[in-house]
C-alpha cells in the first residue's frame, strides 16, 4: 500500500482552501469525469495540464482556447515533476493507482475520481457566491448525504454574499484602520451585517450599500461611546417609504420607543434584539405622558444605549418631536433627527391628490384642530381663503367643527374634500365629497383613526387620478339626506 492510502484509522479529512494560481495541476484522463473536475479548476488560476490517449470534444475545445496544455499519450511519472496537484480520472483503475502511486512517491497530492482509498485530497461540494465558498465533505463516505446538505446550504445562501464579501474586501484596510481593537471591530461587523448593507445587496442596490457601509465606517469610532437618540420618522404604514436612514437607524438600535401607529411590518424590520418599548399603548388610551417618553428617552441614552424615538411620519409635523428635543438637549444627550414621510404627503399620493397645483392651489398648510381649545387658535378667515389646500391631522373628531368655521369665515359649500383613512396601507379607504357635507358623510362611512382631511379644489383630482387601493367613494350620492350642520364625530 502507499503512503497516499488512507489507512483505516484515519477518521476526517482537513479542510483546506488551495490558491493554484500560476501552479501546474495535472489531469490524466480526458473523458467526461476528468472534463468536470477541469470544469472545477478553471478559474482557480491553474496552470492546467491534461495527459491522456485521446480526448473529448469539450477537452480539445478547451485546449485549442488555450486555457489548458493538451498532451496526447502515456502518463509517464516525470509529467508530475512540476505538478502540485494531480488528478487520476482516466476509466483505466489500474492507471489511476498508478499515477496515485507516483504522485505519492513526489509528495504531489491526488485525487482518485470515484476512490477515495486512493486519494490523497478529495473535491468537496461546493456552494459558491463570489468569493465566498462553503465546501461540505462527508470524507467519501456518503457523498449523496454531502450533496443534499449542499442543495440545502446552497438555498440558505443568498447570492448577493459575493457581492458583500468584495465590499468588505474593498473597505478592508479601512476597517482596520478605524476600528483596531477586535471585540470592537467584532461588534461593529455584527451591527453592519445585521443591518442594512446585507438587506441593500440584496436588493441589487451596490451603490447605496457603499454608501451605508462607508457611513457604518465613519460612526465607527463612537461604537462603544456615549449614547445617543435618533428622533425617527416611519412614514405613514407602508415600509416601502421608510427612507434608508431609518431602516440603517432601526438596524442600529439597542432600544426603540415607537408609537402606536407605527405597523408591524415596519417593526419587524429592526433588529432583532433590539428592545421594543411602545409608548403608545403603555399609556393605555389615556393620554400619553411626554414627560415620562423624555425620562425613557435620556434613561436609555445615559447608560450607552443607541435609543430610536420612532414616530408615524414625520417627527416634527405634530409629532412633540420639538418637545423631545428640547429635553435631550437640556440633558445634554446627542441626538439626530431622521425625517419621514408625513401624512400629507402620503396620503395625497396614494389618493392621486396632488397637494398643489397651478390652476387650483399655490399653497398647502398642514393643520389641526382636534380640540376646541386648538380650533380658537386657528386663524380661520386665512383658512377660508380659497386657492389653497387645507391638510387636517388628527381631525376626525371635529369635522363639524372645521365645516362650520371654514363655511362662517367664506370658503365655498362646495370646495371638495377626500378623507383618506389608512393612507398607503392595504386597507386605505379615500371618501370624497363637498365641504357642506363633510361630517355626514364622514359619519355616514363611519370614518376611523388614522384619518387625514384634505379639502381644496385638488381633493376633486382623485375621482381621475387614483392609482392605489380601491377608487374613491363618492359621499354625495349616499348621504345627501342629512342637513346638520353642527355633528361632531367621535374618533
Ligand atoms: N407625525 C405624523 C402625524 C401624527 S398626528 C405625520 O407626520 O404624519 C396623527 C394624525 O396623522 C392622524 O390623526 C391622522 O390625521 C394622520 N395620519 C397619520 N398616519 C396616517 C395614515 N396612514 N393615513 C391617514 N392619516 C394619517
Amino acid at each position: 500500500m502507499s503512503q497516499a492510502v488512507a489507512t483505516a484509522t484515519s477518521q476526517r479529512l482537513f479542510p483546506l482552501f488551495a490558491d493554484l494560481r500560476g501552479r501546474r495541476v495535472l489531469v490524466v484522463g480526458a473523458g467526461s469525469v476528468a472534463a468536470r473536475k477541469i470544469g472545477a479548476l478553471l478559474d482557480t488560476g491553474a496552470r492546467i495540464r491534461v495527459v491522456a490517449r485521446a480526448a473529448n470534444a469539450e477537452i480539445t475545445a478547451l485546449a485549442e482556447q488555450g486555457r489548458i496544455a493538451l498532451q496526447l499519450g502515456e502518463f509517464d511519472a516525470a509529467q508530475l515533476d512540476d505538478a502540485w496537484l494531480v488528478v487520476a480520472a482516466t476509466a483505466d483503475e489500474d492507471c489511476n493507482a498508478r499515477v496515485a502511486e507516483a504522485a505519492a512517491a513526489r509528495r504531489v497530492f491526488a485525487n482518485v475520481v470515484d476512490d477515495v482509498a486512493h486519494s490523497a485530497v478529495q473535491f468537496p461540494a461546493v456552494i459558491q457566491r463570489g468569493r465566498l465558498q462553503v465546501a461540505v465533505s462527508s470524507g467519501g463516505a456518503a457523498p449523496m448525504l454531502a450533496r443534499h446538505v449542499r442543495a440545502r446550504v446552497e438555498a440558505l445562501l443568498d447570492e448577493s454574499l459575493g457581492d458583500l464579501v468584495e465590499l468588505f474586501e474593498r473597505h478592508r484596510d479601512a476597517i482596520r484602520t478605524r476600528l483596531r481593537d477586535l471585540p470592537q471591530r467584532r461588534r461593529w461587523f455584527e451591527r453592519v451585517l445585521a443591518g442594512v448593507v446585507p438587506r441593500l445587496l440584496r436588493a441589487r442596490q451596490r451603490a447605496a450599500a457603499e454608501v451605508a457601509l462607508q457611513d457604518a465606517l465613519d460612526a465607527a469610532e463612537g461604537v462603544d461611546a456615549q449614547g445617543s437618540v435618533l428622533l425617527v420618522g416611519a412614514g405613514p404604514g407602508d415600509a416601502g417609504l421608510l427612507t434608508l436612514r431609518a431602516l440603517r437607524a432601526l438596524n442600529e438600535a439597542d432600544v426603540i420607543l415607537h408609537d402606536h401607529l407605527v405597523g408591524a411590518e415596519i417593526l419587524a424590520m429592526a433588529r432583532r434584539d433590539a428592545q421594543m418599548i411602545d409608548v403608545g399603548k403603555q399609556a393605555q388610551g389615556a393620554r400619553v405622558d411626554q414627560a415620562w417618553i423624555h425620562r425613557l428617552l435620556i434613561e436609555h441614552a445615559r447608560r450607552g444605549a443607541r435609543v430610536v424615538r420612532l414616530k408615524g411620519g414625520d417627527p416634527f409635523v405634530f409629532g412633540r418631536g420639538g418637545e423631545e428635543l428640547e429635553a435631550l438637549q437640556a440633558a445634554g444627550i446627542r441626538y439626530e433627527v431622521v425625517p419621514g414621510i408625513t401624512a400629507a404627503n402620503a396620503c395625497a399620493a396614494y389618493a392621486g391628490i396632488p397637494l398643489t397645483h397651478r390652476d387650483h392651489a399655490q399653497s398647502v398648510r398642514l393643520v389641526t384642530a382636534h380640540c376646541e381649545q386648538s380650533a380658537d387658535r386657528l386663524d380661520w378667515a386665512g383658512l377660508a381663503q380659497d386657492r389653497q389646500t387645507l391638510a387636517f391631522y388628527m381631525g376626525v373628531a371635529g369635522l363639524g367643527r372645521i365645516r362650520d368655521r371654514l363655511v362662517a369665515h367664506g370658503r365655498a359649500a362646495t370646495t371638495p374634500f377626500a378623507i383618506v383613512e389608512n393612507g398607503s396601507r392595504p386597507e386605505q379607504r379615500v371618501i370624497t365629497g363637498t365641504l357642506v357635507q363633510l361630517p355626514e358623510i364622514a359619519l355616514a362611512h363611519s370614518v376611523q383613526s388614522p384619518a387625514l382631511l384634505i379639502l381644496g379644489e385638488v381633493a376633486a383630482l382623485a375621482e381621475r387620478l387614483h392609482w392605489f387601493g380601491a377608487a374613491p367613494i363618492d359621499g354625495r350620492c349616499r348621504s345627501a339626506t342629512s342637513t346638520s350642520h353642527s355633528l361632531d364625530l367621535a374618533a
